[in-house]
């Protein structure tokens, strides 16, 4: 025998004695651990599954996959990367540029979801993680009320770059119906060729 094997504690019971019953509710609780984390990966599963069945055109859908996985090129994330960018937003000069703050946050995002009729003005304001945004508006919002938050995001963005790149500044209103147009033309398009 080891000698340390006698000072073993075993910690889940206050007597620190191991018994039967101590190790048996460790067992259920590991068990439920599982079963939690289980239901969530099987809940964000389907979740992530559901970002291609969107009724946008691909790219949108494409754009929706690259922000829930934290992977487009916004200030936080290039600055993350040691590359030598202020992480600032330079359109609201307020936070960093994360891609919660800039499509859902920042007063420009703001202004869009502003003009939006519906439940998403019933949504709090603060920044959050994309995915977990997704998640909330996957499990509130109905199939084209989805299709047109993803629309309206992939728009932000696009105005987002116009600013850094081109210095334009899109007018809220101009991002918004920009953004319905271009859906509306492709789900009429789908019909169409669903048609034949
Ligand atoms: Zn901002």
């Amino acid at each position: 025998m080891i000698a340390s094997r006698d000072k073993l504690i075993w910690k889940e019971n206050s007597a620190k004695l191991f018994t039967v019953k101590s190790a048996y509710q460790v067992a259920l609780k590991l068990k439920e651990k599982n079963r939690v984390e289980h239901s969530r990966a099987i809940t964000d599963r389907a979740l992530w599954k559901k970002i291609w069945t969107l009724k946008t055109p691909p790219k949108v859908e494409m754009f929706v996959w690259r922000a829930c996985s934290n992977i487009l090129p916004t200030r936080e994330n290039l600055h993350g990367r040691k590359m030598k960018i202020d992480p600032q937003c330079e359109i609201c000069c307020q936070k960093h540029e994360s891609i919660g703050h800039l499509l859902w946050e920042c007063p420009l995002a703001r202004n869009v979801w502003a003009l939006c009729r519906g439940k998403i003005q019933k949504f709090s304001n603060a920044e959050q993680d994309f995915f977990a945004l997704f998640r909330m508006m996957a499990n509130r919002l109905t199939q084209m009320e989805l299709d047109k938050w993803a629309t309206r995001s992939w728009a932000l963005w696009n105005a987002r770059n116009k600013f850094y790149f081109e210095q334009v500044q899109q007018h809220p209103k101009a991002i918004l119906e920009g953004a319905i147009g271009y859906l509306k033309e492709y789900q009429r398009l789908c019909a169409i060729m669903g048609n034949h």
